[in-house]
């Protein structure tokens, strides 16, 4: 252990605090990794001395609203001295100890961030999951990961309730409530009383810092093992191309706390670059709240994911005016270009995205200063190596669809998730050679920019061709009727499989004839697109299924077709 608020690292014999340079080189692999790296002691106390010499602006760290009038806001100092006391009541008042696993199920209030924080200091595994979880959900997450401790809200307790019994690694349940509860204890009154006294672990860079489960869009979720440094280092480079971030910045990521997207755009890579991270806590997405918190903080940086985008284009985007808005993302799913469109002739404002995954973090950006081209996620984040590659690992020419790999040197990379925890089965299958398969369909094009076609296991293959849903959907997204669309192989009797959409309607084209629009929307994918992509079959639905994450399920529309369940 070392003394709170020290960050002396021993690299080539030299004794000195790491800087974001430093970072940058140790990605760009032109300085080794340290073998030990904590980023609470290494970076969070850092800008706590930063703001103490007055080396970093006046801004908070942390910067949460409920919409309700309530508001905190800590500075880098107070989050150091929060967490600090955090890490204490979790090794004395919960018992655990180095390595042990915590989930922690909490909506976005500030005590996510103080549970995370805390589990870096103290040298414990943290497990982020959504509130949304089911109590059928908690116990798959709670028996796959061993947790030794859960960190619950209201949302959740009834639900961990239901199944700690059936968790025999459980054995300190603490919860963020301001109800007293048999069985619970409590993080408000434990905070309370702990020492501010905790000397942060002294963590190898590579050893485990948190679990994350991936977002089950095609199955049940998988448990990624990241490293301290995967994310803690591996983000800088993101956080310069991708999220262009500073210290002056204020950054808003909507994703919910469960998923690795929070991590990196509302936690280390905001905080590699001392930005503040504003976080609202809204319990359901309404776009009018949206855009009035755009309109009344001064965020500066934007992070949501492409649902929420295409429900803030159908709105009248001109009537707002975004206070210090300058620099938009999404990720986490393909972005239509026409959304992106209909964002940038609105806002002013281009749409950066960001391609990536739980597995890897985010691999592909269009970054500030690159030429945006619409529908293509857009180059490799170094040091990323990433190729489309055959069936037999060959590096395929530009123009070329195949699979999307990342090339890995001859040690595993230290930006890379460590393993799929308990499946080394699923770990080896995810390697093809030197490759790491992402199990995503794409094409690079002579410029270097990579465009998504599709979930390898998405893709649909009728009458000899082969199908991407992205293209189809980008297609139908074009026509002032389609709000959301998405696109998966249906059963027919002639050619085996064929293209069908689901459409959800925008409000004008509800009461329209069905017929005729299906009709209507069938050429207008034939003009767009190469005529054998159109879809054969439509559907109006009202809504499309969805991962808790907002992300298509087209799994599950596709099971359907088929009668599978
Ligand atoms: P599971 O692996 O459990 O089925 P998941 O793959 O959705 O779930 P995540 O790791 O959250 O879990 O998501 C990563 C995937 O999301 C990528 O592999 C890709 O399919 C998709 N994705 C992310 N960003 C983009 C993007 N910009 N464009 C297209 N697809 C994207
Ligand atoms: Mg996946």
């Amino acid at each position: 252990t070392r003394p709170a608020g020290r960050f002396f690292h021993i690299v080539s014999g030299l004794c000195a605090p790491l800087t974001l340079a430093d970072f940058e080189a140790i990605n760009l692999c032109k300085r080794p990794l340290p073998e030990n790296f904590n980023f609470a002691g290494d970076v969070l106390d850092q800008w706590s001395q930063k703001e103490k010499t007055g080396e970093r602006p006046a801004n908070p760290a942390l910067w949460w609203v409920n919409g309700k009038g309530d508001e905190v806001k800590w500075s880098f100092g107070e989050l150091g001295s929060l967490s600090r006391k955090a890490a204490n009541v979790l090794t004395k008042s919960c018992g655990l100890e180095r390595g042990d696993r915590v989930a922690v199920v909490l909506p976005r209030i500030p005590e996510w961030w103080l549970v995370n924080v805390a589990c870096m200091r103290a040298g414990l595994v943290f497990i982020p999951g959504t509130t949304q979880l089911t109590a059928k959900d908690m116990l798959y997450r709670l028996q796959a990961s061993k947790a030794k401790c859960v960190v619950a809200s209201e949302e959740v307790i009834p639900a961990v309730e239901a199944i700690a019994s059936e968790c025999p690694h459980l054995k300190a349940k603490l919860q963020v409530s301001p109800h007293s509860r048999q069985g619970w204890l409590s993080l408000q009154e434990l905070l309370q009383a702990a020492s501010e006294e905790h000397s942060c672990v002294e963590t190898a860079s590579q050893e485990p810092t948190a679990i994350y489960f991936t977002s089950g869009t095609t199955g049940f979720p998988k448990m990624a093992l990241h490293s301290h440094s995967s994310l803690g280092i591996g983000c800088t480079i993101t956080g310069r191309y991708w999220l262009d971030l500073k210290s002056s910045d204020v950054i808003w990521s909507t994703s919910d706390t469960g998923w690795i997207k929070a991590a990196i755009c509302a936690f280390f890579t905001p905080w590699l670059y001392g930005a503040c991270v504003f976080v609202h806590q809204m319990s359901r997405f309404d776009t009018d709240i949206f855009l009035d918190t755009l309109s009344t903080y001064p965020i500066t940086t934007l992070c949501s994911v492409p649902t929420v985008y295409r429900m803030l284009v159908q709105k009248d985007l001109k009537r707002y005016k975004f206070k210090k808005l300058q620099h938009c993302t999404t990720s986490g799913e393909p972005m239509n270009s026409e959304v992106l469109e209909q964002w940038k002739m609105q806002t002013g404002l281009d749409l950066h995205e960001g391609y990536g995954q739980t597995e890897t973090g985010v691999i592909c950006v269009s970054g500030r200063g690159d030429k945006i081209k619409p529908g293509s996620m857009g180059k490799p984040v170094p040091p990323q190596d990433v190729q489309i590659i055959d069936e037999n690992g060959h590096i395929l020419p530009p123009g070329k669809e195949g699979d999307i790999a990342v090339r890995l040197t001859s040690t595993r990379p230290f930006y890379l998730f460590s393993k799929y925890e308990d499946n080394p089965e699923k770990t080896a299958a995810v390697m093809r050679g030197n490759f790491y398969l992402t199990g995503d369909r794409g094409v690079m094009d002579s410029d270097g920019y990579f465009w998504f076609v599709g979930r390898a296991d998405d893709v649909i293959i009728t009458s000899g061709y082969r199908i991407g849903p992205f293209e189809v959907e980008n297609a139908l997204m074009e026509h002032p009727a389609v709000v959301e669309t998405a696109v998966v192989s249906s059963p027919d009797p002639v050619r085996g499989e064929v293209v069908k959409a689901f459409v959800v309607l925008s409000a004008p084209f509800k009461s329209s004839n069905p017929e005729e629009l299906i009709l209507e929307l069938q050429a207008h994918v034939k003009k767009s697109t190469a005529p054998y992509k159109y879809p054969r079959k439509v559907e109006f639905v009202q809504q499309l299924p969805k991962t808790p994450t907002g992300k298509i399920k087209r799994d599950l529309l596709r099971d359907r077709e088929w009668g599978r369940t």
